[in-house]
């Protein structure tokens, strides 16, 4: 699809929103209708100026033009948040149906975010590792929608500009942390792989004509070249940051913290407010872990003594109870034959609509996708492509020494595999998929709610529990507390580490020792808490938010209260915030 130039495109959002300051006439007669309209057009123009956010939507017409990030691009971004929100305020969101106006929020929040980040954040000017050609380069190359000649073609478009890429990055910078520093330079290790032999040799024996290898041939030469100079660049910005003692911390402070919480996570929470709810929540699952362990200490340790310290026995309990678990290679099928159970279990108990038209079909994770160590995940079509199948890739366990798969089988044992599968699947992002797709709306899929996303699977598993999957037996119950724990920490320790400046030893113990994990998990933790702020609490932010708003209804509705309306209905708005749902379910 063509799109209207960037320029056409402010130009008409200008006069979209009126000459002068004052506040247009409300749009008539179909505020419905204008505002479809609107929002269909707003995303072109979206995707049209962001070819990188493009290619990840699998959209590619504008794949070979680069973005880069350089001042008269930061203006011209500007320009175009202030023209659409202009736009945006001809449209009274209280006069949409419930799929427009929540649309309209998520649009709303998008571009008052991109504002924000960039005139109040300012992460350009700390954070290096934000800079890296290699994402959507990457994708190009590995990615079948087009012949093989088409993409390089692309590519060699995008190569071409590397070189303004990095000089742009490094005038943007102006004292970053260290710790994004580093990152950056690990990152961009990778793109000088991916800019390497294999991409020179596949564009020479490619189908292309003599004249354009040799172009293609060049410029990625001059791209390598840009991002060396920009590793040696941050190599001596580090350095300097050291001799200095100069860095910026990265801890990013309350102020911020609140305004990125409320723009990534649009809760009806404050950060503030959830914080203090995941600590009432961890006292809450300690509680009830303890009571199940005092009861089951004499069935499983007759002759030992139960230690007098709740958080010991605990993990002692769990560790004996994790050995466990399927063998190495029973992995896939175990999984396979679980999937069909947590279906009809979910039938049986008349919980939420089912699609037994759409299947998820169990697959091992194709080749291309594997490497990041995660063992399962859903592959869901994108929004470019929404007749394609929904996969459940599982990961086999060959790859592991004896050792790690020993480990890894541990961590998802008997009772923690179940609750993963009904996690991903059922009736967790598999089935919440299958619903938001009976009313596709393309903001959704591009601009959802990811807490929303995180918060029904992580709600999804304590409710199949309660409900009696695992048949009430106490060992399912501390493990799940187990799992749970790990949402619940991640949301605590992310704001303790950026608002209460918490440091390493205090984070290390509240996760070994509250939340029972492995010496390198809770060390992996530190790290991604130093690099990225917010994203931790997305789970326990939409989980909290549903459960609450659940029991809300409840105690509201007494015995009108049905789970499987409440559910349906909750899942009909898509990836709308929660805190929109349940707005518009109570209206
Ligand atoms: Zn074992
Ligand atoms: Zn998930």
């Amino acid at each position: 699809m063509k799109t209207m130039t960037r320029a056409a495109a402010i130009a008409a959002a200008a006069v979209l929103a009126g000459a002068c300051g004052t506040r247009p006439d409300p749009v008539t007669p179909d505020q419905n209708t204008a505002f479809e309209a609107h929002a269909v057009a707003l995303v072109d123009r979206f995707l049209d100026r962001n070819p990188e956010w493009s290619i990840y939507a699998g959209r590619y017409d504008n794949a070979h033009r680069m973005t880069v990030p350089d001042a008269a691009r930061r203006a011209d971004d500007l320009a175009f948040a202030e023209a659409e929100l202009a736009a945006l305020d001809r449209f009274d969101p209280n006069a949409l149906d419930a799929g427009n106006r929540t649309d309209y929020e998520l649009i709303r929040n998008r571009i008052e975010a991109s504002r924000w980040y960039q005139t109040e954040f300012r992460s350009h000017e700390w954070n290096p590792a934000q800079y890296n050609v290699a994402g959507p380069i990457g994708l190009l190359l590995n990615t079948d929608f087009a012949p093989l000649e088409q993409r390089l073609e692309a590519v060699s478009t995008r190569l071409s500009r590397v070189p303004d890429y990095y000089a742009a990055a490094r005038d943007n910078i102006g004292t970053p942390t260290l710790e994004h520093t580093r990152l950056a330079v690990q990152q961009s290790q990778g793109a000088l792989a991916l800019l390497g032999e294999g991409t020179a040799r596949r564009a020479a024996e490619s189908q292309l004509a003599d004249d354009d290898k040799a172009e293609f041939a060049e410029r990625l030469e001059a791209a390598r070249a840009a991002v060396s100079e920009w590793i040696d660049w941050l190599r001596a910005t580090e350095a300097r940051l050291v001799a200095d003692g100069n860095a910026r911390p990265f801890r990013i402070g309350e102020a911020l913290y609140e305004q990125k919480f409320a723009y990534d996570i649009q809760s009806g929470y404050s950060a503030r407010e959830l914080y203090e709810r995941a600590l009432v929540e961890k006292e809450r699952l300690h509680t009830q872990m303890d009571a199940i362990t005092v009861a089951l200490w004499p069935k499983y340790f007759p002759s030992i003594d139960m230690p007098s310290d709740r958080l010991e026995r605990i993990g002692a309990l769990i560790d004996h109870l994790s050995a466990r678990h399927v063998a190495r290679d029973g992995y896939f099928d175990e999984i396979n034959r679980q999937i069909p159970l947590l279906a009809a279990f979910v039938a049986e108990h008349d919980l939420l609509d089912q699609d037994p038209t759409k299947p998820l079909i169990v697959r091992e994770t194709p080749l291309y996708m594997r490497g990041s160590g995660a063992g399962a995940s859903v592959s869901a079509p994108g929004p470019f492509n929404p007749g394609a199948d929904t996969f459940y890739n599982v990961t086999p366990l060959d790859r592991f020494s004896d050792e790690q798969a020993e480990s890894y089988l541990r961590e998802y044992n008997h009772w923690i595999l179940q609750i993963l599968n009904i996690h991903e699947a059922i009736p967790g992002h598999y089935t919440q998929l299958v619903h938001a797709n009976r009313s596709p709306s393309i903001v959704k899929a591009l601009f959802g709610n990811g807490a929303m996303v995180e918060g029904w699977a992580v709600y999804a598993e304590r409710m199949m529990l309660e409900e009696g999957w695992g048949d009430q037996e106490p060992e399912m119950w501390l493990m799940y507390g187990k799992w749970n724990l790990r949402v619940v920490v991640n949301a605590i320790l992310d704001y303790a580490v950026h608002v209460h400046g918490a440091g390493e030893q205090e984070i290390l113990a509240l996760l070994r020792r509250e939340a029972f994990q492995e010496r390198t998990e809770a060390t992996e933790k530190w790290r991604r808490a130093t690099l990225s702020q917010v994203q931790l609490t997305s789970y326990f932010a939409g989980y909290a938010e549903i459960y609450d708003f659940r029991e809300a209804l409840k105690r509201e509705m007494g015995v009108d209260f049905v789970l499987r309306d409440f559910h349906n209905e909750f899942l009909s708005y898509g990836r709308a915030p929660v805190r929109v749902i349940r707005e518009l379910m109570q209206e």
